[in-house]
């Protein structure tokens, strides 16, 4: 197996602050946490951009404002989100613009519950191919995003067209609480793993619960990991967690005990063909 390449998502664009007060919300906390996550052991970091109200936005400057100061900091692979349900498709895009390594991908459309609404997240196949397009054009690493098996349809039309490089990085969004997610079990992961194209490299992510669980069956199944605020807000049933570097922290134990040794950001970067 590969060295596990662990990926912290350490805001996203949905719940804030008044999810968990540890989750960082402004260029200057993320940056921080992007920092001590590094040094516990992520190769990625995952990051949305937000306003200063704390709303999740696309906006280059904010995203490079981010890129920036972790770049004068550390070697941590930046991944930028494309995604966030509710903001044009226009704008998504410019998050490319800010110049990360990497960037997520979304393969289709979902809808998620939240605080009793439903928040549609709707990716069309003609904008999946311009955003997997802009990636191939300027050498920045799709992660493309599958939430349940119908989008790995998504991930043979990218091939298909020829708007992929090798190895394929793939991440399971499993446990999504809304239409179009998948559960996530070790039935589910089984069968997402079972459609993964020849090429392929998996990432697991895991929403709520399922998180510790996914991070778990992730580094025995040969996957690697995300975790992060962005994902769970808590540590355990009843216990927020405290940072995000915390629930790394937790990820590196669980793969040295399971005896699968944790990749540096080079070596993510040389298992990803990147650079
Ligand atoms: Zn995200």
């Amino acid at each position: 197996m590969d060295k596990l390449i662990i990926t912290a998502a350490l805001t996203g664009g949905i719940h804030g602050k008044e999810a968990n007060p540890a989750l960082p919300e402004q260029p200057d906390e993320i940056i921080r946490e992007a920092v001590r996550c590094h040094e516990a052991g992520a190769a990625v970091v995952h990051l949305h951009a937000r306003d200063r109200s704390g709303k999740g936005v696309a906006d280059a400057r904010i995203f490079r404002e981010m890129n920036d100061g972790i770049r004068s900091r550390c070697g941590v692979i930046i991944q930028n989100t494309t995604g966030g349900p509710g903001l044009p498709i226009d704008k998504r895009i410019t998050s490319l613009d800010a110049s990360p390594e990497m960037a997520s991908l979304n393969m289709g459309s979902v809808v998620f519950f939240h605080q009793g609404k439903e928040l549609p997240f709707i990716n069309l196949r003609s904008e999946i191919e311009a955003f997997a397009s802009a990636m191939l054009e300027r050498k920045i690493k799709p992660e493309m995003e599958v939430y349940n098996p119908s989008m790995f349809g998504e991930v043979e039309n990218l091939i298909k067209h020829d708007l992929l490089s090798r190895p394929y990085y793939i991440n399971f969004v499993m446990g999504v609480g809304g239409m179009g997610g998948y559960p996530g079990t070790i039935k589910g992961l089984v069968q997402m793993i079972e459609h993964l194209p020849p090429g392929a490299v998996f990432n697991v992510s895991g929403i709520g619960r399922a998180q510790l669980p996914m991070n778990t069956m992730a580094i025995l199944a040969g996957g690697h990991a995300r975790t992060g605020l962005e994902d769970c807000v808590m540590y355990r049933r009843g216990e927020p967690a405290k940072s995000n570097a915390q629930l790394v922290e937790r990820v590196v134990r669980l793969a040295r005990e399971l005896g699968r040794e944790v990749a540096t950001a080079d070596e993510a970067r040389n298992i990803l063909g990147m650079g």
